[in-house]
């Protein structure tokens, strides 16, 4: 069974996958450290972000193995992460890993942005993910304090808003639901609210 989560930052998506993923003895692949990843081979390289060539190469030599989560995690590279998300070439050295990733023999979790859309169309279950800007600023500030980064929540929620705009209007794969996936509005609920209604959209596809 392959699942396809997307949605914008800090909607929940990223949770949802990981428990899905344990639920059903799947693995899971977090497709947006493959960006952050990227941004941060760059970044520690000292050149441009809107380097195209070498983002590309970047990207091609990227391992699924050693992610160094503190650094990618990180406040700044969410917003380096969707500058080089937005170059075709970029993402296009990166779909190989991703599809690769959903052939593994029981099926895959797979989160991101195109993954319903782009990187797995024949999913089994589609469900994308939202909330208010609002709400995902609150969740995004104290997931930062609690890794002990200062934030202020409008810097937060701007940059939130500002990743928003970037990541839906790219021309290449632009964040959007997919026409068959379910919409899940994490707004008004908790976590375990959000993952029992992930589940229940899963069970209702035959999983
Ligand atoms: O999901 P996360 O916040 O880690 O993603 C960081 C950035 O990577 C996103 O803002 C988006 O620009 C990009 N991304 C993407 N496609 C994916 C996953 C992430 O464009 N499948």
């Amino acid at each position: 069974m392959i699942i396809a989560i997307d949605g914008p930052a800090a909607s929940g998506k990223g949770t949802i996958a990981r428990r899905l993923a344990a639920h059903f003895d799947l693995p899971h692949l977090d497709t947006g450290m493959l960006y952050r990843a990227t941004a941060l081979a760059l970044m520690d390289e000292g050149g441009p972000l809107d380097d195209v060539e070498r983002a590309v190469a970047a990207a091609r030599g990227l391992a699924l193995v050693d992610f160094d989560e503190t650094r990618l995690r990180g406040r700044e590279m969410g917003e380096a992460a969707s500058v080089v998300a937005a170059m075709g070439p970029v993402r296009a050295a990166l779909v190989d890993m991703q599809r690769r990733f959903t052939l593994h023999p029981r099926g895959a979790v797979l989160d991101g942005r195109d993954i319903g859309t782009v990187i797995a169309p024949e999913a089994d279950v589609k469900i994308f993910v939202t909330a208010s800007p609002e709400t995902r600023a609150q969740r995004r500030a104290l997931e930062l304090k609690g890794r002990g980064e200062a934030v202020d929540y409008a810097a937060v929620l701007a940059d939130i808003r500002k990743r928003d705009e970037r990541d839906s209007h790219r021309s290449s794969a632009p964040l959007k639901a997919a026409a068959d996936a379910r919409i899940l509005d994490t707004t008004d609920l908790d976590i375990d609210g959000a993952v029992k209604a992930a589940l229940a959209i899963v069970e209702k596809a035959g999983g």
